[in-house]
């Protein structure tokens, strides 16, 4: 047996190439070489039994020491750190930004690199190597985008008392289309933004249409058109010529005058008139972007919330520029955000809000990149700092129409294209010869001086009273009022009669009767701040306004037959 033993281990039990075979085994291979006869076999067969149960028992031993070393290793080896990837500058090597800090590190080659995508969560080891991809967080901060300053870079943040931060995007957001005012979650390093959130305060809030309104549509106010088209309309058809002469020009100009007296309408003109011309003169498809804001809308009470909205509406402004609109900024009511801290009991957040305003407006170049328009009743409200040269300095008065203007207006209503009372149109010349006849006639009554139509007397501090007359608080929206009202008088008339009536010169009379006694342009109390706005006197004049017809007025509402 030794002999063969010697000659060939592996067959008795000994490890051989393949690998090590097991004691039970090996004790099996010695048995089955002693001869079938040998005493020995029966008491090595009751032995195996023992050797067997042993076995067992040493492998559940060594298994559980295996779970139990796992277990150890598993609570005694550091936490692995999660950072954001944030892009793969050199082959094999990913940059990486862990707990604010960047790094450049390795990858595990389990790793695929080229599969991890910008902002995606990563695992690192100690050694700072990508041992895990995490993908995209589906949580965490979440901050307004300020300005988009190119494909790649967001402007975030810059609220008050916060510092302003650049963003790249995520791999998810590279084909989104990104604005000023967009809310943008944020991964926890704040370095990438991952997800556009929808706000249901979308920026085009302030997107206001602007219809075909030629400079003819406006009415009575030559004056204020004329220094529109000097101050805005030269300097950007004329843009060399201006350079050459360094002629300094405004950044927008300011309307003011009474409510009602076509403010709006003119800085709608304007956009219309202007973006016509540049249209014109460079042969793009230019369109206007015009934002309506309405200055009490900016104020807010919340810290910092009025300047962020300010910024925004700036930076939506510029975007627009840049997306090849010409964009108008038209703020309404602006006294109440850019007045004197006198003017407004909001004065705390005026007093940051108008240098922020100024700020804001220098930093606009041209009016080749956004015309701004102020409009407001009280203008002498407004900070003297907004209208510093450079910034808003052409001031331009949009008048109450006087007869020559309120027969204009009523010209852009009264169109040729209505239908009139047969009593106006027989016997003249042309139909516009006698529309012009019938609104001739309306306005001498409208405008006379009769006891009918006096409508207030205003006390000055000189202790002298002055009667004011309807007449003296008309205004473009009254007439277009008042047309609108006659219309649907002459519509109630063909539906009961059966037959097309026309306008008729009782129907402007009864309209413009009811426009005063009904219509909301008159404030309905006697609270002389009121009426202040609406007159054309210097407040500080003014001592007492007394309304004469209030208590008619509050007897004749409602009134019947007019719709
Ligand atoms: P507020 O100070 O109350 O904002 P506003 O001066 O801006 O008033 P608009 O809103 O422009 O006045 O005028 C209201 C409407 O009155 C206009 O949409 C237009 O229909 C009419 N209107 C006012 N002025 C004129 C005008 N000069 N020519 C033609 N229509 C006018």
């Amino acid at each position: 047996m030794s002999d063969e033993w010697n000659q060939n281990p592996g067959r008795y039990g000994a490890p051989n190439d393949e690998g090590q075979i097991s004691l039970l085994e090996a004790f099996d291979r010695a048995v089955a070489l002693l001869p079938p006869d040998n005493f020995a076999r029966d008491r090595l067969m009751a032995l195996r039994a023992e050797i067997a149960a042993q076995e067992e028992m040493v492998g559940d031993a060594r298994e559980m020491i295996e779970k139990l070393e796992q277990v150890i290793k598993k609570v005694t080896s550091p936490a692995n750190r999660i950072g954001t990837f944030l892009g793969s500058p050199e082959r094999d090597t990913a940059q990486i930004v862990v707990g604010g800090a960047d790094y450049y590190c390795n990858v595990d080659p389990r790793i695929s690199l080229a599969r991890l995508q910008k902002g995606t969560r990563v695992l690192v080891n100690e050694a700072y190597v990508i041992v895990g991809d995490l993908g995209f967080e589906t949580a965490g901060p979440v901050t307004k985008i300020a300005e988009v300053l190119s494909d790649d870079r967001l402007r975030v943040g810059a609220e008050h008392g916060t510092q302003s931060l650049v963003l790249q995007r995520s791999a998810q957001l590279t084909k989104t289309p990104l604005k000023a005012g967009d809310d943008v979650r944020v991964d926890a390093n704040y370095r990438v933004a991952l997800e556009l959130l929808a706000t249901p305060q979308s920026r085009d809030h302030y997107l206001d249409i602007v219809p075909d309104l030629p400079w003819e549509k406006v009415g009575g106010q030559e004056e204020a058109l004329q220094a529109i088209r000097d101050a805005i309309e030269l300097p950007l058809l004329h843009e060399e010529l201006f350079q050459k002469f360094q002629h300094a020009t405004p950044k927008g100009f300011l309307l003011y005058g009474p409510p009602g007296c076509g403010k709006t309408l003119i800085g709608k003109a304007t956009a219309f008139n202007l973006t016509k011309q540049l249209r014109n003169k460079s042969g793009a498809d230019m369109r206007e972007y015009f934002m309506h804001i309405k200055g009490p809308e900016i104020l807010n009470m919340w810290v910092g919330e009025s300047e962020r909205m300010v910024r925004e509406i700036f930076a939506t402004a510029r975007e627009k520029r840049r997306e090849g609109y010409m964009p108008f900024l038209f703020i309404d009511e602006a006294e109440s955000i850019l007045g004197t801290r006198r003017a407004s009991r909001y004065s705390s957040i005026l007093s940051t809000l108008v240098p922020m305003f100024c700020t804001e407006m220098d930093g606009i170049d041209s009016l080749n990149e956004v015309v701004i328009i102020l409009a407001s009743n009280r203008a002498d409200l407004i900070d003297p700092a907004i209208l510093r040269p450079g910034r808003i300095d052409r001031k331009i008065k949009v008048n109450r129409p006087n007869k020559t203007g309120a027969r204009e207006i009523y010209r852009i209503y009264l169109t040729d294209n209505l239908p009139y009372d047969s009593g106006i149109i027989e016997g003249a010349e042309s139909k516009a010869a006698a529309i012009e006849a019938l609104i001739d006639r309306s306005l001498e009554t409208q405008f006379a001086k009769r006891e009918e139509n006096r409508l207030l007397e205003v006390t000055l501090r000189s202790g002298r009273k002055e009667a004011l007359y309807r007449s003296d608080v008309i205004s473009g929206a009254i007439i277009a009022s008042v047309v609108e009202r006659a219309k649907a008088m002459a519509i109630k008339r063909s539906i009961a009669s059966g037959n097309e009536e026309g306008i008729s010169e009782a129907d402007l009379q009864v309209a413009f009767n009811a426009e005063y006694l009904e219509n909301e342009i008159l404030p309905a109390t006697d609270i002389t701040e009121d009426w202040l706005k609406l007159i054309d006197y210097d407040p500080d004049n003014v001592v007492k306004i007394s309304p004469v017809r209030l208590i008619d007025r509050a007897k004749a509402k409602p009134s019947s037959g007019v719709i």
